[in-house]
């Protein structure tokens, strides 16, 4: 079994067709297909307002200038993550506190949270929490919103990974005082590049769709700027991808569902790993398939043995807090957050993708199965 890849996008003639839609029309940007595409993902996380931006990253940019966060300002987030969620800060000149996460879901651990806002040298710099729902699993939001309640902070949602997933009924994105979605294509659907910014607040929002714009106003007077804005817009195009996504996504989140039920059904007895932990009250929408291997068990040769047998493999996801640039920017060191650099050394994404077939899925735990024999 060859060309198994790591994620895929599911293409199809709906989405050509959208795309050809825009095509035939003038209007290549700005117009109907995106607007259509921000009323659908308003719905999907049931919020007032969605801004299409360019890259889920963008999105993160927008919502921390948007708050008004900047230098001198510290904001709490986790250093197991995507390195856009730490990322946003720096743009803004603001420093990332980070906090350790949970072992299983890898979430922000909101232990963590409290001791950092009563005890953390620069406690009293801390404006907000951004919290992310890792690998599609909601972080524990009812009790950050207690702790912002309780300090006064901002709540940014990181969403890219969660599109779908539920936690008490209330859909990802819909947390704190904005969120987004991210459109990568291994993302669980895909605009090729873009994202969106998610609120229920009207000055946000407006706050969003002028940054996105080059800091034009409400007029939308083509050469008026009121402010330091940027070219984070979506295409129509880009948009099209994603309305006819949309149209599809139960029909997506239901694949991808299936396949991580018959990756867990397999592994969940195997003795040198653990299946993606799912707790508390949720719908998890799958983004990747992450194993975490048990203690001592070499994970360059678990990478090597798969590799080998046509199966490629990531390691998922490594510590932001060790990345050279921010060790050497902020003084981290190894050791500073056990949990997550434990969880960083020890995480694996499997190949996941809507299209693969339950024979894949036996291919690939046949081969983890016939590991379990050398690694006991
Ligand atoms: C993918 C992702 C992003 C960024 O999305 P892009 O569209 O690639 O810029 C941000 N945060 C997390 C946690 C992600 O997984």
């Amino acid at each position: 079994m060859t060309n198994l890849p790591l994620a895929a996008p599911d293409i199809t003639d709906r989405e050509r067709e959208l795309v050809m839609q825009v095509l035939n029309t003038p209007i290549l940007s700005g117009g109907p297909m995106v607007q259509r595409f921000e009323e659908m993902a308003a719905s999907v996380a049931g919020r007032k307002h969605a801004v299409a931006v360019s890259s889920g990253t963008a999105g993160l940019h927008v919502i921390v200038r948007a708050l008004g966060l900047g230098a001198g300002d510290s904001v709490i987030t986790t250093p197991y993550s995507f390195i856009a969620s730490s990322n946003c800060l720096l743009y803004e000149g603001v420093d990332p506190l980070f906090v350790d996460i949970e072992p299983d879901t890898f979430n922000i651990d909101p232990d963590q949270v409290e001791l950092a806002l009563d005890f953390h040298p620069k406690r009293h710099r801390i404006k907000g929490i951004l919290a992310v729902d890792i690998f599609g699993h909601p972080a524990r939001w009812d009790r950050l919103e207690a702790i912002v309640q309780e300090h006064g902070l901002r709540l940014i949602e990181d969403s890219a990974e969660s599109l779908g997933s539920r936690l008490d009924g209330r859909p990802c994105g819909a947390f704190g005082d904005a969120a987004i979605f991210a459109f990568y294509p291994n993302k669980q659907i895909t605009t090729g590049e873009g994202g969106v910014v998610l609120t229920d607040s009207d000055d946000l929002a407006e706050m969003a769709r002028s940054l996105r714009n080059q800091g034009r106003g409400p007029s939308n007077e083509w050469l008026e700027h009121v402010r330091l804005g940027y070219n984070y817009r979506l295409s129509e195009l880009h948009a099209a991808l994603g309305v006819a996504q949309l149209e599809r996504l139960a029909e997506l989140l239901g694949k991808r569902a299936q396949v991580a039920r018959w990756y867990t059904q397999r592994l969940k007895d195997l003795p040198f790993l653990t299946p993606p932990t799912v707790y508390g009250n949720v719908d998890v929408s799958w983004f990747v398939y992450v194993v975490r291997l048990k203690d001592g068990i070499d994970r360059r040769l678990v990478m090597q043995h798969l590799q080998a047998k046509g199966i490629p493999t990531r390691p998922y996801f490594p510590a932001i807090h060790l990345m050279p640039f921010y060790a050497e920017r902020f003084g981290f060191k190894a050791g500073d957050f056990p949990v997550t650099e434990a969880a960083a050394s020890a995480t694996l994404a499997l190949p996941f993708h809507n299209n693969m077939t339950e024979d894949q899925v036996h291919y690939v735990c046949d081969q983890l199965q016939s590991l379990s024999e050398t690694l006991g």
